[in-house]
């Protein structure tokens, strides 16, 4: 069998193949010579199957797609409030390298704005730590996203560094206000270093899946950072990452995504997928032209936007029957799926707007293949109302789906393996111990 995904990647590069609009950036003399040409796209699962079409295994520098894992390298280095006392998370609407900072405090707005990400490199590795040190963790750091170690095209940072007037005006601005405490030029050469570093399409996609999978990367196994880093990551690439395109990329494309000005472009979808592109040409915002478009394509044919509705929670409930002669009859609440607070609240109304008129309730979880914390608690509840009215609980969960089944305060359930069980089970008497 010819294979199914590869051959969708390789469709969807054709079509946006002969788009050469756009030009690669030219404020890095070394970018700017950049095989125009170049295309490719990869995704990859969160259990670590990586698919790749196109110029996949062609490195180029990560420029600001190395932001949110720079972010996500100090967040865990330093914690949450150092990090957040000295770059905001509010969305700029303005240019990569514009000179903006929060007025009255001069914090940059956002980590994925250059002041922010140059401030988010001084604060990389432990607070005593030298310059040198910064970079070490940076590129340790990032190539625990990889899953590979990556490396510093020399050529590209020296090139850009002769010509980052820019970005030395903006941490010297940043040292006027004491938001960064070291040596602005030393802070951007090692900012500039990492920019540098080379990837290729598919060491991005297993570095968008490790972000989409918790902070574990999905090839290696590694927890690279914890999930309470990655969820802040995420949320502020879905809000920062596009530069000042960011709204029209939430409400067309829906991933959190971050782009870098050699041509690549990451998204990352909690629990689902890493993708990346490749393709060096930019619009005017600085994003990959044809990355967009392949985004685009991707984000409608998948079904990925994250402010798509899922399926109805209705479905939770597969069926709701008797089963059993009286004084044994049992009903029989069938549940399906994965549960969460939706689903658990339509279990609840079902619950309470049909009161049960048998003693023994079962809720058979059989065909549920996962239940979060709340919906646990939920279920829990439904079973604790349920024996204070009297009833005889049973929860039907051969694989253990729900754990730790306490429902607390006057509470009782006794859990079995098919819901036959709760039909010959002796009956219990009213101190909540079978008789
Ligand atoms: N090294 C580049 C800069 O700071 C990164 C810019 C980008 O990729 O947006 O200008």
């Amino acid at each position: 069998m010819r294979p199914i995904i590869p051959d969708y990647l390789a469709e969807v590069l054709g079509e946006v193949e002969p788009d050469v609009s756009g030009a690669p950036a030219a404020y890095i003399p070394e970018l700017a010579g950049a095989d125009p040409e170049r295309l490719g796209v990869a995704l990859a699962t969160v259990d670590g199957q990586v698919y790749g079409v196109g110029d996949v295994d062609v490195p180029f520098t990560i420029q600001s797609i190395s932001k949110p894992f720079a972010y996500a390298l100090a967040l865990a280095d330093r914690g949450f409030a150092p990090v957040l006392a000295k770059v905001g998370v509010e969305p700029s609407g303005e240019a990569f390298n514009e000179i903006s900072l929060e007025h009255g405090t001069g914090r940059p707005l956002n980590p994925m704005i250059n002041a922010g990400a140059i401030t988010t490199h001084s604060l990389t590795a432990a607070a005593d730590s030298g310059p040198a040190e910064r970079v070490e963790r940076v590129i340790e750091g990032l190539s625990a996203f990889a899953g590979r170690p990556l490396a510093v095209d020399e050529k590209v940072c020296a090139s850009e560094l002769a010509h980052a007037h820019r970005n030395l005006a903006i941490a010297h601005m940043l040292r006027s206000h004491d938001v960064l405490t070291q040596d602005p030029a030393v802070t951007v050469e090692g900012y500039t270093r990492q920019c540098a570093l080379l990837v290729t399409t598919r060491d991005l996609a297993v570095m968008a899946a490790t972000l989409a999978n918790r902070g574990v990367n999905p090839v290696t196994g590694e927890q690279v950072v914890t999930e309470k880093v990655v969820r802040q990551v995420l949320s502020v690439m879905f809000s920062c990452g596009m530069y000042d395109a960011a709204g029209d990329w939430i409400t067309q494309v829906g991933i959190p995504a971050k782009s870098g000005v050699a041509g690549g472009l990451i998204g990352s979808l909690p629990g689902r997928i890493g993708i990346a592109t490749f393709s060096p040409r930019l619009d005017h915002h600085g994003n990959s032209v044809r990355g967009v478009s392949l985004f685009e394509r991707l984000s409608s044919d998948m079904g990925l936007h994250l402010m798509g509705v899922p399926p109805t929670a209705r479905a939770v409930l597969r069926s709701h029957h008797t089963t059993g002669t009286p004084p044994h009859a049992v009903r029989v609440l069938d549940l399906q799926g994965g549960i969460g607070f939706a689903e658990a609240e339509r279990v609840v109304r079902e619950v309470q707007n049909t009161t049960p008129a048998e003693n023994r309730i079962a809720i058979d979880l059989t065909r549920v293949h996962s239940i979060d914390d709340v919906a646990r608690r939920m279920i829990l509840e439904i079973t604790r109302r349920l024996t204070l009215d009297g009833h005889d609980v049973y929860l039907v969960d051969p694989e253990t789906t729900l754990p730790d089944p306490d429902p607390g305060d006057g509470g009782h359930v006794t859990v079995v393996r098919e819901t036959g069980e709760a039909v010959t089970a002796p009956a219990r008497d009213t101190d909540g111990a079978p008789s």
